[in-house]
C-alpha cells in the first residue's frame, strides 16, 4: 500500500555536485521531511558531497541525521529559546552549533553554557528572528565560542542587504558570515568582498533542484465502475456521471494534496486561487493523481492511507497493481517507500 518516491541516484547527484562546484563553504540543509527524501538520506548524501557542516531546522532533528551516519558539525537554525530543553541539552555538545537571536538569550548563556558554540542571527528584512548586532558589546557574549553570524534574508534575497548587515555585525565583531537564500552570483559577490569566511545554507535549490531527478508513483488499490447518481464514499455524495471510482494509495497521512497557503502578490495567481475555490465550492477538487494521461478529480477527501479518485467514463484506464503518476509537494509529503534507479 505504498506511495513510492522514485530517485534517479545518477541524476539527482549530478545536480548536487554541480551546485556544490558553484559554491564554496555551501552548509547542506535537511529538516523537516527531509524535502521529501527523509532526513536519514539527505545526511547520507550530504556526507557523500563532503560538507563539514550540516543544518538542522530543531534540535529534535539532530539525532535523526546522526542516525542516518552524520558525524560532522551540525548548525541548528531555529534559535535557541529559554524553554526549549531538547536545543539546552546540545548546548555542551562539541559537534552542535545553537542560533542565537535575542540579547537576553545570549547573555543567558554566556553566563549558563560559557563553552557553547553559537551563531548571532541578525535581523533582516524577514523579520522573523533575529536582532541588531550594535545592541551588543563584547561584554555580552562573554567566553562564548563565537561562530559567526546568520544573515536569513527572504526568498529574494538581495545582495545589497545582505553587505549592509554582514557589516554592521562585522563592526561590532569579527567572524564567519552565514546566509540563507541569495543566488549563487550574489553569494560570490557577497563573499568575495568580505575577507571572512562565508558559507551559504541551503535547501530547495540543492535537493529539489533538478525536478527530473525524482518522482512520486501511487499505486492502484481498487477499481469499482459507478453509475451517476449513485452514493459512494464516507460523506455519501452521488457519482457526478457515470464512470470508475478508482482507489490509490497516499491521503492525509503521506501529506497528499496538503496545500500550503502561497503568497498572492500578483492578481494572475489572485485568479488562480479564486477558479480552484469555484471548483471546490462545486465539489470537483482536482486530485495530484494522472489517470489515462490527466489529473482526475477526488470523489472524496483523502482518507488516512488512501484516496478516491473518480474517472468518468468507459474506460478506467488502470487496473489493480499499476503505477500512477502524482505530484506531490515535496516538501510537504512523506513517501512510504524511496526507489532507487
Ligand atoms: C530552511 C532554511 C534554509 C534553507 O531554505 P531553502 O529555501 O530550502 O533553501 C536556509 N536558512 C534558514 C535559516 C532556514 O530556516
Amino acid at each position: 500500500m505504498t506511495l513510492t518516491l522514485h530517485i534517479d541516484a545518477h541524476r539527482w547527484r549530478a545536480h548536487q555536485d554541480a551546485f556544490q562546484q558553484q559554491v564554496s563553504g555551501l552548509v547542506p540543509v535537511a529538516k523537516g521531511n527531509g524535502y521529501g527524501f527523509r532526513l536519514g538520506v539527505l545526511a547520507a548524501e550530504a556526507d557523500r558531497l563532503g560538507a563539514q557542516t550540516l543544518a538542522v531546522g530543531i534540535a529534535e532533528e539532530v539525532q535523526q541525521v546522526r542516525a542516518g551516519g552524520w558525524h560532522h558539525d551540525i548548525v541548528v537554525l531555529n534559535p535557541w529559546r529559554p524553554f526549549d530543553g531538547a536545543a539546552s541539552a546540545l548546548l555542551d555538545d562539541p559537534k552542535v552549533i545553537t542560533t542565537v537571536s535575542r540579547v537576553e538569550d545570549l547573555r543567558a548563556l554566556s553566563q549558563s553554557h560559557p563553552r557553547a558554540r553559537v551563531v548571532v542571527e541578525i535581523e533582516t528584512a524577514m523579520h522573523r528572528h533575529g536582532l541588531d548586532p550594535r545592541q551588543l558589546t563584547a561584554d555580552t557574549f562573554g567566553d562564548l565560542w563565537f561562530e559567526g553570524w546568520a544573515i536569513h534574508l527572504p526568498a529574494d534575497g538581495s545582495l545589497t542587504e545582505a553587505n549592509r548587515l554582514a557589516q554592521t555585525g562585522l563592526a561590532t565583531r569579527t567572524g564567519p558570515v552565514w546566509v540563507s537564500h541569495l543566488s549563487v552570483d550574489d553569494y560570490r559577490s557577497f563573499a568575495a568582498g568580505l575577507d571572512v569566511p562565508t558559507f551559504l545554507r541551503v535547501g530547495t535549490r540543492l535537493w529539489l533542484g533538478d525536478k527530473q531527478a525524482y518522482r512520486t508513483t501511487a499505486t492502484v488499490l481498487d477499481v469499482h465502475r459507478i453509475r451517476k447518481g449513485h452514493k459512494l464514499g464516507y460523506h455519501g455524495v452521488a457519482a457526478p456521471r457515470d464512470g470508475w471510482i478508482v482507489i490509490v494509495s497516499g491521503g492525509t497521512a503521506h501529506g497528499v494534496a496538503l496545500a500550503a497557503p502561497v503568497p498572492q502578490r500578483s492578481w494572475k495567481q489572485r485568479g488562480v486561487t479564486v477558479a480552484q475555490g469555484l471548483l471546490d465550492a462545486a465539489g470537483r477538487t482536482l486530485s495530484p493523481y494522472q489517470i489515462g494521461g490527466r489529473k482526475r478529480a477526488f470523489a472524496e477527501p483523502p482518507h488516512m492511507h488512501s484516496s478516491m479518485v473518480f474517472v468518468p467514463g468507459d474506460d478506467s484506464h488502470v487496473k489493480v497493481g499499476d503505477e500512477v503518476p502524482v505530484t506531490t509537494r515535496m516538501t510537504t509529503a512523506t513517501p512510504d517507500r524511496i526507489t532507487w534507479h
